[in-house]
């Protein structure tokens, strides 16, 4: 075999790490599954999830592994699992036939955020046979690139810390994969005809999830090298400096946040305190967490009021069904209907302003009477408490072409959220964008390139925290265009710190990409310049 083979593949965690090849091997102990083991086994899985939860990374995982402990006991699976036993069907068989069903009727709904939950369904299930069956993963040796089908959120969050993970199907939408890009493991997906298979186990592999490679072999590059960690804002070549703050949604994550170097907290999604207590928390419960946050946060602390709706529902709040829900009742336009959680969450945020400097933004403001409602609703509760700052996410294409209007009318910052500005700049789920190929990340760059002049010309702030801000090339792309601070998550901090105190890729080479006039060729320039 080539010493030094790669393998092309598609990227869906980033990241780069190397470590020895292992597989995940299911073991057998007893092979029959008999019917009154059916509820045992449920048990066995929705104390195992609960476990997951509890040991979450952050809120997000937490709330992401609640979520499919919900999927587990949803009383419709338990009936149509009973209705396929009463005919004769083995346990093991209904729990997997019913599983996979349910997995179909959600990917044939044509949404990506749905079809990452199709994936959902389909683990649960697995789990459910698993224990059914009395069989046990064999846990992969810590530091070890592990090959597997596919990812699975038990796996990453069970055990030992795998390096890496090669895998045969996923995508970067899917749970197990989001959670993966958070704890920082790199995750490739290679074809099952890849020759990895023919690779023995405990051979040197490199993964590269940012360009989605595989390198096996002796000369693999030593990926387990880390960016040592920065503390304090990057200087840049024109004397600004460029602060690297950290997105998260809990308390918690702040703290984990400050121990990767960050420059404060850019995006505090107050939305998964929300879902990771499965219901609105009270003004207290508000206030405990927010100050906790700003208390461990290291620097400044940008909360964005919270964005339910869409792909992330809360009972009693969000509308239960509508057409198009990524363009209906999301984020501020929720505001007006719920206004006593609207005054509540920002009571607790100028509370939390007590602990320390705290921001504020509001998510999906798509008009300046949008900007105008929440400013004012701040206004009238602010008045006798310390100065926060406020700004907007730019996330909705229109607010491009309104900036001196929000700069006059108080906006003191704006964040952009590249994930969704991609999303209806392009018209394309977010789940879906690259993969479809239907995105055109020069028009993306160019919309930022176009905002960030006005606000320059306006003097006012600019942060990223979108997704792109976490890769290199884009990140000192945004540097170079005039972003002040770029908002990451936190094992990402030291590697975006890095970038950005590199002196390549020039800011000059960057900028020129913005004149090349095809995708393709913008990419190749901001990844390889
Ligand atoms: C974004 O849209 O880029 C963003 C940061 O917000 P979220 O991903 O939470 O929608
Ligand atoms: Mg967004």
């Amino acid at each position: 075999m080539d010493q030094h083979m790669t393998i092309e593949g598609t990227g869906i965690a980033p990241g780069q790490a190397a470590g020895p090849l292992a597989r995940l091997r299911v073991a057998t102990s007893r092979s029959t599954a008999a019917g009154p083991d059916l509820a045992a086994a449920r048990a066995q899985v929705a104390q195992q999830l609960e476990q997951f939860a509890q040991g979450a990374f952050d809120a997000t995982h937490a709330a992401m592994v609640r979520a499919q402990r919900a999927m587990l006991l949803d009383p419709e699976w338990w009936d149509a699992i009973g209705a396929r036993i009463a005919d004769g069907t083995p346990a093991a068989t209904a729990v997997g036939e019913t599983g996979s069903a349910f997995a179909a009727q959600l990917a044939a709904l044509d949404d990506e955020y749905l079809a990452a939950r199709a994936e959902d369904v389909r683990e649960v299930a697995r789990l459910w046979v698993r224990a059914l069956s009395g069989a046990t993963t064999s846990a992969p040796p810590a530091g070890a690139v592990v090959a597997t089908d596919r990812l699975a959120v038990s796996d990453l969050l069970a055990g030992s810390r795998a390096a890496a993970y090669i895998v045969h199907e996923g995508s970067a939408t899917m749970h197990a994969a989001l959670i993966a890009h958070n704890l920082a493991i790199p995750v490739v997906v290679v074809s099952e005809s890849s020759p990895l298979d023919a690779v023995p186990e405990g051979t040197l592999v490199h993964v590269d999830g940012d360009r989605g490679r595989v390198t096996v072999g002796a000369g693999t590059p030593a990926g387990q090298r880390r960016a040592p960690i920065r503390q304090g804002p990057v200087s840049w070549s024109d004397g600004r400096v460029i602060e690297v703050r950290a997105n998260i949604g809990s308390a918690q994550e702040a703290r984990a946040a400050a121990e990767h170097g960050a420059d404060g907290v850019g995006l505090f999604r107050t939305e998964l305190f929300f879902e990771a207590l499965g219901r609105i928390p009270s003004r207290q419960d508000q206030i405990d967490e927010y100050q906790a946050a700003v208390r461990a946060a290291g620097g400044p602390t940008c909360f964005r009021t919270f964005d339910l709706g869409a792909d992330k529902p809360l009972a009693g709040l969000t509308p239960e069904a509508e057409e198009n829900p990524a363009l209906g009742q999301r984020g501020m336009r929720l505001y007006a209907s719920h206004e006593s959680v609207f005054l509540d969450q920002l009571t607790a945020l100028i509370a939390a302003a007590a602990a320390g400097p705290v921001e504020i933004m509001f998510p999906m403001v798509s008009t300046l009477a949008d900007w105008r409602y929440c400013r004012d609703a701040l206004a009238a509760l602010a008045t006798s408490h310390p100065p926060v700052a406020v700004g907007v996410m730019v996330e909705v294409p229109s607010l491009l072409f309104l900036i001196p209007e929000l700069a006059q009318a108080g906006v003191e910052f704006l964040s952009f959220g590249t994930n969704d500005l991609t999303q209806y700049l392009n018209a394309v789920d977010r789940g879906q964008g690259r993969r479809a190929g239907s995105v055109s990340p020069l028009a993306v760059a160019r919309a930022v390139a176009h905002a960030a002049d006005q606000a320059r010309a306006h003097h006012v702030r600019l942060a990223v925290c979108g997704s792109l801000a976490a890769e290199p090339g884009w990140a000192t792309l945004f540097a170079a265009l005039g972003v002040d601070e770029l908002s990451v998550p936190a094992p990402r901090i030291p590697v975006v710190k890095a970038a950005l105190a590199s002196a390549a890729p020039s800011a000059t080479d960057l900028l020129n990409a913005l004149d090349t006039h095809d995708d393709q060729q913008f990419l190749a320039l901001l990844h390889h310049p």
